[in-house]
């Protein structure tokens, strides 16, 4: 059965919008007697007016003999080999059409497979994607948009549909729920209705969705200068506790801690998963620490952090850096609050100085106070503040005017040798 689609030639693309890399590829394979067209990401953005972030060209030559076309190339993936194309720091995804993962696989009445031919046309391709506004292919030499699946509608009314039945779709992968709650963040969208019946469904679901996937997917969705919209949806469902199982979702530090990644990805100042990381599972540490007698916690920042971050890499497998980066915010965090006048000037050195005060601040500015000792975040966030602004002459006055530490006495204890899950040193401020 073949399927006409749409060529529409009336639309806001224009020739400059387009990569010359990208441009390069498909003219070559046409070259060599293929079809080839741009898809996906780079022609929906191109469509709502953005700038797209990479663009992705789709072809009916195999993996093959793409590599064999270009020089700078190699595959990727084992299932579905696809083939980049670099061009210096470019990368180029070149795809072959293929059929969806319901028909990829052809099975005869007793069930037997018969064939297995992922390779389709231009038309199974199109109805494989996830969402019809995803599905639209810009054919470069006739400046048309290809649309077999009402996309370019879709893109007019703002709205995200999954091509064929939400439910059925959803089952197959349930990330694609992941993803249209960031294209709906991403491009101001509503996602349908039928879409986010299956939200409950899709958050069981996701558990079966290996942690390697999902941190991918982690970073796409919160460090794209979208989280807070991502957030704000997402906390509000059973989402944000399938991602992460531990975390208190209605904690506000976190919508701010989004808000503030978004804040910095706009004005080109570097982000990193480890602080999100630390922001969201500060909570869950809290708890495991305050099940301790008051005068151990200090010491059990350390192991505690551990504990909170082996829960965490069930779900989501969170490179080790990472856990290593939120693990040395939490253990600030005390040392901030405390300021004894003898680390105060090792503090400061420390590495990771600057990310637990950006901390300390949100929680200060959250008033969020689960898991101080005090009340006096304000005074403490603004004290840092200060101190970082001044000269060694005029730090040291602000020391000495600190109330003294009176008797406290700091009991120290040989650590255990840990095993093969510890996360590395302690951060080195004693
Ligand atoms: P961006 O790269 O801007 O995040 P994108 O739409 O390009 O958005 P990619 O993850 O790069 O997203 O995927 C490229 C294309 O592959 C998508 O536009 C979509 O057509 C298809 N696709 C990606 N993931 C899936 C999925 N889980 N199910 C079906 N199709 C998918
Ligand atoms: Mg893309």
């Amino acid at each position: 059965m073949s399927i006409e689609p749409a060529r529409i030639a009336d639309h806001i693309i224009e020739p400059e919008h387009l990569d010359r890399n990208a441009n390069t590829v498909v003219a070559q394979l046409n070259d060599a007697g293929f079809d080839a067209y741009l898809v996906g990401g780079c022609v929906r953005d191109l469509l709502c007016g953005k700038s797209p972030k990479d663009f992705d060209v789709a072809t009916n030559a195999t993996p093959e003999e793409v590599k064999g076309l270009f020089n700078r190339s190699r595959l990727v993936g084992r299932r579905f080999p696809i083939a980049h194309v670099r061009f210096g720091r470019e990368i180029i995804e070149v795809s072959t059409f293929r059929k969806g993962e319901a028909d990829e696989v052809e099975t005869d009445r007793r069930g037997m497979i018969v064939q297995d031919r992922a390779f389709g046309t231009l038309s199974d391709d199109a109805f494989r994607r996830d969402f019809s506004i995803n599905a639209l292919y810009f054919d470069v030499a006739q400046h048309e948009i290809i649309d077999y699946v009402g996309g370019i509608e879709d893109i007019r009314d703002q709205r995200l549909r999954l091509i064929g039945d939400p439910a059925t779709r959803l089952a197959e992968d349930p990330v694609r729920l992941l993803r249209a709650i960031r294209f709906a963040a991403k491009l101001g969208f509503s996602i349908d209705a039928e879409i986010m019946e299956h939200v409950e469904d899709c958050a069981d679901r996701l558990e079966a969705i290996p942690g390697a996937r999902l941190f991918d997917e982690f970073m796409k969705l919160f460090l794209s200068g979208y989280a807070t919209r991502v957030w704000e949806q997402m906390r509000e469902g059973p989402l944000a506790r399938s991602l992460f199982p531990t975390c208190n979702p209605e904690n506000p530090v976190i919508l701010e801690a989004m808000n503030s990644t978004d804040n910095r990805i706009a004005a080109d100042m570097p982000v990193t998963p480890g602080f999100l990381i630390a922001v969201i599972l500060w909570d869950d540490l809290v708890r495991r620490l305050e099940q301790l007698p008051a005068e151990e916690r200090d010491q059990k920042v350390y192991d505690s952090a551990l504990d909170t971050l082996a829960v965490q890499q069930q779900h989501i497998a969170v490179p080790r850096r990472f856990g290593i980066f939120a693990r040395e915010v939490w253990q600030l965090q005390p040392r901030l609050e405390e300021r004894h006048p003898r680390f105060i000037k090792r503090i400061l050195g420390n590495k990771r100085f600057r990310a637990a005060f950006d901390f300390l601040q949100l929680r200060a500015a959250c008033d969020y106070t689960v898991g101080a000792r005090a009340d006096n975040l304000d005074e403490l966030s603004a004290w840092w503040e200060e101190i970082q602004t001044l000269e060694p002459g005029e730090q040291k006055a602000l020391i000495d005017a600190l109330p003294s530490p009176g008797q406290r006495r700091r009991r120290r204890r040989k650590r255990k040798p840990r095993n093969a899950t510890d996360l590395g040193p302690r951060p080195d401020l004693t």
